[in-house]
């Protein structure tokens, strides 16, 4: 790189535990790196999402740059999903077919940064990958972001998920309080939220798990609406409706807990010690959640929603 070369350092938080405890970690071990901190919001984040990302501005003392913070008043009328849903032929986003993350949290951020790219400016993205996970792509930059550089510090400098927790500890923010029932940050409708996730938006936030209904109702119109749903295939919203289908879930819940609590908890412990603010035990349901189902970190969601 030549000496001169203009350089824009940035750093994308997306309301999870990882993304903070970099940006908290960056501004500590690296404070002569002007960072901009951003967060791309879909409009259907959390409430604790947003409180948590206020949280951080104040402990950073530096504004989180909003890159679409008002999406739902482009058009009043029509909410931005409804809109993108039917640009997508009304196809629900999936595992297999993330548009969603495309259209809402990658575009904005490319527009982003274009002009600096345009303008002969190396841009640098830090991303939260752990030491601790398999590596993962946190962007894969295009043909024509060829001065955009992913770098990943927890993993270079060998941080771990207890790494993480001793950060947001030490910092005095601690975790997200949706950790209290949800394992991970993203839309309120996100496809990769558990179906206990599910029954507990419908109890902590009514409003949204209806909004999420209605975008299923809407993808009824698809070719494979009457199919595919949110929870998966065959299995609708509205199929919590019925009390006996809930206590279901909640009870397969509960025994999948259990037994990982059996099998993990004392070795967990013992690994990660316990923290003042994270307390490990009180959230194991959540910040073990993707462990509880013997599935990787992240249940294989995209690292720019929950990271
Ligand atoms: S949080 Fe989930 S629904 Fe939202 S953009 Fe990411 S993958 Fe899509």
């Amino acid at each position: 790189m030549s000496k001169n070369k203009k350089v824009k350092h940035v750093l994308g938080l997306s309301g999870g535990k990882d993304s903070a405890a970099l940006a908290i970690y960056m501004a500590r071990e690296y404070p002569e790196i002007d960072i901009d901190y951003f967060f791309t919001d879909t409009g259907y984040e959390l409430p604790e999402v947003y409180n948590f990302i206020e949280r951080l501005e104040s402990l950073l003392g530096k504004e989180v740059l909003r890159l679409n913070h008002n999406v739902r008043l482009i058009n009043s009328d029509e909410p931005v999903f409804k809109r993108l849903l039917k640009e997508h032929n009304n196809f629900l986003p999936s595992g297999r077919q993330r548009w969603c993350t495309i259209r809402m949290k990658l575009e904005p951020f490319e527009r982003w940064i274009k002009p600096f790219l345009d303008d002969g400016y190396e841009v640098i993205s830090y991303v939260g990958i752990r030491a601790d996970e398999p590596w993962r792509d946190g962007y894969v930059p295009n043909e024509s972001q060829k001065n955009l550089t992913i770098k990943m510090p927890f993993a270079e400098d060998g941080i771990k998920k207890s790494g993480v927790f001793s950060i947001l500890d030490s910092a005095g923010i601690g975790l997200p309080k949706y950790y209290e029932w949800r394992s991970r940050s993203g839309c309120t409708f996100c496809f990769f939220q558990r179906k206990i996730e599910w029954v507990r938006l419908m109890e902590r936030y009514p409003k949204a798990f209806e909004e999420a209904k209605a975008f299923e109702k809407q993808a009824e119109s698809s070719e494979n609406g009457e199919t595919f749903y949110w929870m998966g295939p065959n299995e609708p919203l509205t199929t919590l409706e019925d009390p006996a289908r809930i206590a279901q879930i909640k009870e397969n819940h509960e025994k999948a807990l259990q037994r990982f609590e059996k099998k993990k908890l004392r070795e967990r412990k013992r690994k990660l010690g316990m923290h003042a603010m994270v307390d490990e035990e009180k959230l194991i349901d959540t910040l073990s959640m993707d462990e509880i189902y013997d599935d990787i970190e992240g249940g294989g969601a995209c690292i720019t929603c929950y990271k």
